[in-house]
């Protein structure tokens, strides 16, 4: 597999270098090169580092980035990049194998490292595919406890996270650290607005339980906030078909917690929220988990804040 990386790296520096920009999408900056796995990297690093440098996202936008596969273009932009921001974690073992692939060392920001991990959670009701791991990697050994890599859904993390790039971008661009300084702080402070107003709501509103009609990539979230929840699949599971007793085992809980709200994610066909919605009449609203967003959005301005900003409105008006 080394071998077998490190000679497509070979022919990729054998490419011409115009043109190999691979399938990334880009911000319009120029400066520092960053490469950037997942979407909330992305935005972090546009926000950090403004114009002074060109961010691109590796993994397409509206496609799923657990089962990604990078292309020789992505490698040989990810070998020359100034600063790559990842995600860390099971779902990234291929950026693993590939950086072990490489002879030099890649600057890299993991974004799992700038907080404090949960390990992936099994709640009561969930249905897990197979027997025990939702993102599965053939040839890994998944006798340890695996993290839950959706570090980003509490913004404290994402504060967290944006303090540590914010530190690095100073480092390796010295001459601009006054810029990257002012960026991270003035970001920052929106995000803690943000943290402040997720939990003045969930105080306010006697700590709810939050049910999810889908995938559960919000762990983060509701511990940052001391909410409790029931999903009917964990992280970022394979779709899958709920089970009839997944579906009663939540209309239970929207009955018994008596919520008036279930949620989906993103890219969720919502058909479960719909018949769970049918059959205990309370309504349907989205999470946004904000772990990927579609091309229009992108070119549409889309940010983590405004995400997160909807779903702090969206819980507003849920939950009062
Ligand atoms: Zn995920």
């Amino acid at each position: 597999m080394k071998k077998f990386l490190s000679m497509i790296i070979t022919l990729c520096l054998l490419l011409p270098l115009c043109g190999c920009k691979g399938g990334c999408y880009e911000s319009g900056g120029e400066g520092l090169d960053i490469v950037t796995t997942v979407f909330p990297a992305f935005d972090f690093a546009r926000e950090i580092a403004g114009d002074k440098a060109r961010v691109c996202l590796l993994v397409p936008p509206g496609s799923e980035s657990h089962s990604f596969e990078p292309t020789a273009q992505d490698i040989l932009r990810i070998q020359n990049c100034d600063l790559l921001i990842c995600n860390g974690g099971e779902s990234e073992v291929w950026l693993e194998d590939m950086l072990e692939g490489m002879e030099t060392e890649i600057p890299r920001l993991v974004m799992l490292d700038c907080v404090q991990a949960l390990e992936e959670e099994v709640k009561a009701g969930m249905q897990v595919a197979g027997q025990e791991h939702d993102h599965d990697h053939e040839g890994h050994d998944h006798e340890e406890a695996e993290y839950d890599e959706h570090v980003w859904t509490s913004p404290r993390n994402a504060a967290l996270i944006c303090q540590a790039l914010g530190e690095t971008l100073c480092a390796i661009d010295p001459a601009n650290s006054d810029f990257y300084a002012g960026r991270t702080e003035s970001y920052c402070q929106q995000l803690l607005a943000l943290d402040a107003g997720f939990r003045a709501l969930a105080e306010r509103s006697g700590h709810p339980t939050m049910i999810f009609a889908d995938r559960f990539p919000a762990r983060y979230f509701v511990e940052e906030y001391g909410l409790d929840y029931y999903a009917a699949f964990p992280g970022c599971a394979e779709e899958a078909e709920p089970s009839a007793r997944t579906v009663a085992f939540l209309i239970d809980k929207v009955r018994q917690e008596q919520v008036p709200a279930v949620f989906y994610i993103e890219f969720s066909n919502q058909k479960m929220a719909d018949v769970i919605c049918e059959d205990t009449g309370c309504q349907k609203l989205l999470f946004h988990c904000c772990h990927n967003v579609t091309r229009q959005q992108l070119d549409e301005g889309i940010s983590y804040l405004g995400l997160m900003e909807q779903n702090l409105n969206t819980l507003r008006e849920a939950l009062g």
